[in-house]
């Protein structure tokens, strides 16, 4: 058994206190953070994410406001609105649902979105501020790893992390925060030889593939921590990249699916806003 599942509800408890706190402090000077959502069409898993995040941005007072666009939007209507969200003072971040549909440029319009609107880290420059220890927001996902390891207590300094993934939302973003909390990081991916045997080397696995349960028990070790951030549908219910009920009974401590990193994520994505508005107002450098 481990000695510690990582959920992510008491986390999610403590940081909730927290933004509401700031919220109202917010709201005492007058200012009231706002989150736009911007959503081309109607994709089930958008529509899913977007009621998580207006029930959780209701939760903690955070205003939200939805931008919806056809699918078959124009690349010019996507950039005015993404425009008018910027020029918007009263709109604090931007959350921008993706893949965009294939005839746009989708780099081209994370690009266009204002740095300090830019909540999860999706252009260019937040990208580099992430590589430069610049000031940004860094993809909130990523993010709620480093939240999760932080309310758990879970050393990082010198320790051997594997990273399994290496997208830009994910993989590559966290590899880079637990470098600058100087751990030794491996980043793993499809093409890395022996990837059961390098992640049973480590002291912290972050799990990021989006394959179903395909990491068991051959790939961990007594007294690690594992970070599972898959979200994935198999026989009608959801689950992580890890399988828990092999790997949970062998390590220290796991995160579930649901119930782990997802959650944190989400009220990640409402920090940041907060933060955001909270620089607007000059309460924050
Ligand atoms: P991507 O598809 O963008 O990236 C997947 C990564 O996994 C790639 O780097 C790929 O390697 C690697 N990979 C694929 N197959 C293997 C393999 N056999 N062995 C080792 N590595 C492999 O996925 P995302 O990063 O966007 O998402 C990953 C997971 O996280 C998904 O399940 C997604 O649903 C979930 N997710 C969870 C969130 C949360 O809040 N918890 C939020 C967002 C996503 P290569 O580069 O070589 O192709």
């Amino acid at each position: 058994m481990a000695d510690i599942i990582m959920r992510a509800k008491p986390a999610v408890a403590e940081m909730s206190e927290d933004i509401k706190a700031r919220v109202e402090a917010l709201k005492e000077k007058g200012v009231s953070p706002k989150l736009a959502i911007l959503r081309l069409g109607a994709r089930e898993d958008d529509l899913s994410y977007e009621r998580t995040a207006l029930r959780r941005a209701e939760a903690l007072g955070v205003e939200t406001q939805v931008f919806e666009l056809p699918a078959d939007a124009s690349q010019e209507d996507v950039l005015a609105q993404v425009e008018a969200i910027n020029s918007d003072d009263a709109i604090h971040g931007c959350l921008m649902f993706r893949p965009l549909p294939k005839h746009i440029d989708e780099q081209l319009v994370c690009d266009s979105l204002s740095a300090a609107k830019d909540i999860d880290g999706i252009s260019s420059k937040s990208m580099a501020g992430i590589y430069s220890d610049a000031p940004c927001f860094a993809p909130a996902t990523a993010e709620a790893c480093m939240r999760l390891l932080d309310y758990y207590g879970v050393e990082l300094e010198g320790k051997k992390v594997v990273v399994v993934g290496r997208s830009l939302v994910i993989g590559k973003p966290v590899s880079m925060m637990l470098l600058r909390r100087n751990a030794t990081v491996t980043m793993c991916h499809s093409r890395t030889k022996n990837l059961p045997e390098v992640m049973r080397s480590a002291d912290v696995v972050v799990c990021a593939t989006g394959r179903a349960k395909a990491y068991g028990a051959e790939c961990f070790a007594p007294g690690q921590t594992v970070i599972d951030v898959g979200i994935n549908f198999q026989d009608g219910s959801l689950c992580g990249d890890v399988d828990y009920e092999a790997v949970e009974p062998i390590v220290a401590a796991i995160t579930p699916v649901p119930g782990g990193t997802g959650s944190v994520t989400t009220n990640t994505t409402m920090e940041h806003v907060v933060r955001a508005a909270e620089t607007a107002a000059g309460i924050r450098s």
